[in-house]
C-alpha cells in the first residue's frame, strides 16, 4: 500500500509546459518523427519503450493524464480513452474471448449491463449477474470458464457498496482479476488499495467535473496497459478509441481541482440526505445510519472527502418521480438530466432513463423501483436554500405528508 494518500500523490505529480508554462503543453500532432528508421521498426518489434510513435497508441498529453490518473488511483500505470464506456469494453475485450465468462453485479451503470448481456453475447462472452453483496452467490456464479469479476464501488443507482476486500480475497482465490468502476467515488475509496486488480473510469463524471466531455480511464499495471496498447493484439489500440489530447489537457486541470469538489459534493449530499430523512422522505444515501451497509462504507472510506455527492430518493410512484423532477427544475434546484458531478445538481428517474437497458422484472428484483429519483448533488454554496427550495416541491406532490421526529444530525464526515 502506498504511504501518500491520493490527493497528496497528485499534489506531487506536476507537469511543465514545453516552455515553462504552468500547464503541460497540448500535444497537436498525430504522429511522431524517428531520428532513424531503426528506432521505429524496434519500436514495432517491441525492442524499445517509452517513445511516442503515433497518437492512438500514446501522446504526451494523454500520457500526463494518465500518469495522473495512476497517482489517484494508486495503480503504475493508466490508460485514457474517449469515453467510460470505451475503458470499460477494451478491458473486457482485452481480458476475455470466444466462450469465456464475466461473474458480474447485477447493479452496474445501464451500458455497461447492456454491453454485458446484449453485445458480447455476440462474441461468446456470456455474463452471469449476481447481487454483488452476497459473497456465496459470487462463488457460486464462478466457473471454469470465468475470467473476471465485475463491480462498481458504490452501485449505480442504488449506492449498494461492494465488499472489495472480500470480493478481491475471493477472485484471487479462483485466481481472477477483480475489476472496479470508481466513477462515483474518486478520492473517496481506492480500490486497488483493498485488492481490487483493474479500477476503470468515466471522466465524464467527477474526474473532470464540468460536464463539456466524454473521456474514461483504466488504472492497472504496467503489463496490462500494454496489453491494451499492443500494437497487433491490444483492444484499446485496435477498436481505437483514443481521447483526444485537447481534452486530455483540459480534464488534467480539473483533476486538480477535485478534492475540493468532492469535499463539498459530499458536503451538500450529507446534508439535504439527513434532512430529508428526518421530513419523513425516503433516502438511500451510504453516510445515513440507516444504509444498510454504512458502518462498512465508514470502515473502507477515506473519510476526509465524505460519503459522496450521490443520493436517491423513492417518490413511490413514476407520476409523482415525474412530477417532483419537473418541479425541482422550475424551481432552478437543478436540472433535470443524465451523468452526475456537475456543479449544478442533476436528476434523473434512472428506472425509465440510465437503467432502462434492465429489464423492468430485473428492476424490480434488484429495488429500482418507478419512482425512484438518483440525484447527483451539485456544489451549491447555500444548500439551506436548496434544501427548502426541494421541501417545497416535496410538499407539492404531496409527499410531506408524514411526520417523522426529527433525529440529531450525525457528526459531519468532513475533516
Ligand atoms: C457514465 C458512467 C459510465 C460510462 O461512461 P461514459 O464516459 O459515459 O462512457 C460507466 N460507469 C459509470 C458508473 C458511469 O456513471
Amino acid at each position: 500500500m502506498k504511504t501518500k494518500h491520493a490527493a497528496q500523490r497528485i499534489q506531487d505529480e506536476w507537469v511543465f509546459g514545453e516552455y515553462g508554462g504552468v500547464n503541460p503543453s497540448i500535444c497537436d500532432s498525430a504522429t511522431f518523427t524517428f531520428m532513424h528508421p531503426e528506432t521505429m521498426s524496434e519500436l514495432f518489434t517491441h525492442e524499445i519503450e517509452g517513445c511516442f510513435l503515433y497518437s492512438r497508441h500514446w501522446n504526451p498529453s494523454n500520457k500526463a493524464l494518465g500518469d495522473a490518473l495512476a497517482q489517484l488511483e494508486g495503480s503504475e500505470a493508466a490508460l485514457v480513452t474517449a469515453s467510460g464506456m470505451a475503458a470499460i469494453s477494451s478491458v473486457l475485450l482485452q481480458l476475455c474471448r470466444s466462450g469465456d465468462e464475466i461473474v458480474s453485479s447485477r447493479t452496474v451503470y445501464g451500458g455497461t449491463y447492456a454491453l454485458m448481456k446484449y453485445f458480447l453475447p455476440r462474441f461468446g462472452i456470456k455474463t452471469r449477474f449476481v447481487n454483488i453483496v452476497d459473497l456465496a452467490a459470487v462463488e457460486e456464479a464462478i466457473t471454469g470458464r470465468t475470467r473476471l469479476i465485475y463491480t462498481e464501488t458504490l452501485s449505480n443507482p442504488l449506492l449498494e457498496l461492494a465488499d472489495i476486500p472480500g470480493l478481491s480475497e475471493l477472485a484471487h482465490d479462483y485466481e481472477l482479476p477483480l475489476v472496479v468502476d470508481n466513477t462515483f467515488t474518486p478520492l473517496i475509496f481506492t480500490p486497488l488499495e483493498m485488492g481490487a486488480d483493474i479500477v476503470v473510469h468515466s471522466l465524464t463524471k467527477y474526474i473532470n467535473g464540468s460536464s463539456d466531455c466524454v473521456a474514461g480511464a483504466v488504472c492497472a499495471t504496467p503489463q496490462f496497459v500494454r496489453s491494451l496498447i499492443d500494437v497487433s493484439t491490444g483492444a484499446a489500440m485496435l477498436l481505437g478509441p483514443v481521447l483526444d489530447s485537447f481534452r486530455a489537457n483540459s480534464i488534467l486541470k480539473n483533476l486538480h481541482t477535485l478534492h475540493v469538489r468532492m469535499r463539498q459534493h459530499s458536503a451538500n449530499a450529507h446534508f439535504l440526505a439527513q434532512k430529508l430523512q428526518d421530513a419523513g422522505v425516503r433516502i438511500h444515501y451510504p453516510g445515513l445510519t440507516t444504509h444498510p451497509q454504512h458502518h462498512r462504507v465508514r470502515e473502507l472510506m477515506h473519510p476526509r472527502y465524505g460519503f459522496g455527492g450521490m443520493m436517491t430518493l423513492d417518490a413511490g410512484d413514476w407520476d409523482t418521480a415525474s412530477a417532483l423532477m419537473a418541479g425541482m427544475q422550475d424551481a432552478q434546484i437543478g436540472y433535470i438530466a443524465v451523468s452526475l458531478g456537475f456543479h449544478k445538481t442533476l436528476f434523473s428517474a434512472p428506472g425509465s432513463s440510465t437503467s432502462s437497458e434492465i429489464p423492468e422484472a430485473e428492476q424490480a428484483v434488484m429495488g429500482l423501483g418507478p419512482g425512484l429519483i438518483r440525484f447527483s448533488i451539485g456544489l451549491d454554496q447555500h444548500i439551506d436554500i436548496t434544501l427548502a427550495r426541494i421541501m417545497d416541491c416535496l410538499d407539492e406532490v404531496g409527499l410531506l405528508g408524514q411526520t417523522v421526529p426529527s433525529r440529531p444530525v450525525p457528526e459531519p464526515a468532513i475533516a
